[in-house]
């Protein structure tokens, strides 16, 4: 069984260490550079992305994290952590750093405020059955990729249509939402098979 990490700086880590232990991996928290050694993938919870680089600064996380995502380690970034993968963002503040690894330009707080939470279906390539259902908090969407990156998600609905939720690079996965929160584990067992090198 393979391990993963959460990082546990900020946000929702309790819940994706959670559905990761009932997909049977061995699911643990990681607020250590030492501690990314162990690990053979890690999941970088929703939160305050602006608040999770501060402290991954401070707890001197910034370099390993970008040094394990280059070798190869698998990740999956839900909504602040979408953002820390990203390779730039649109509307962070001024000083705002990202680990990056994903070939993609985030818009921070793209849905606005009027929606800053919603809730919808959206089709997820590689995931089999009845689309998932999404939570959208102050979420981010993905306004441009690069050739390498696979969009994996888009909304269908009204004013939101077409904007890209979901995508895949490599051994990279991000989504605006946090699936941790609905009960649905399908996208976590996407990863846990990226992880396992399955898919
Ligand atoms: N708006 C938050 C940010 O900019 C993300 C919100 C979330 O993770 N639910 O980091």
């Amino acid at each position: 069984t393979p391990t993963i990490g959460v990082l546990a700086l900020q946000g929702d880590t309790a819940e994706h260490l959670r559905v990761l232990d009932g997909l049977g991996v061995t699911a643990v928290p990681v607020l250590r550079a030492a501690e990314l050694d162990g690990v053979d993938g890690l999941v970088i919870p929703g939160g305050e992305s602006t608040t999770m680089s501060k402290l991954a600064a401070r707890y001197e996380l910034m370099e390993p994290l970008r040094k394990h995502i280059r070798e190869g380690m698998p990740a999956y970034g839900t909504c602040a952590g979408m953002i820390l993968l990203a390779d730039r963002i649109i509307d962070g503040t001024a000083d705002q750093q990202t680990i990056g690894g994903i070939d993609m330009t985030v818009r921070r707080n793209a849905f606005g405020r009027q929606t800053e939470s919603f809730e919808g279906r959206v089709a997820i390539d590689g995931v089999d059955g009845p689309d998932v259902d999404a939570v959208f908090i102050r979420a981010p969407w993905v306004e441009d990729v690069g050739p390498g990156v696979h969009v994996l998600g888009q909304l269908t609905d009204g004013d939101r249509a077409d904007r890209i939720v979901a995508v895949r690079q490599g051994g990279l996965l991000a989504t605006s939402f946090h699936p941790e929160l609905t009960g649905d584990a399908r996208i976590h067992r996407l990863f846990v098979d990226m992880v396992k090198g399955k898919v």
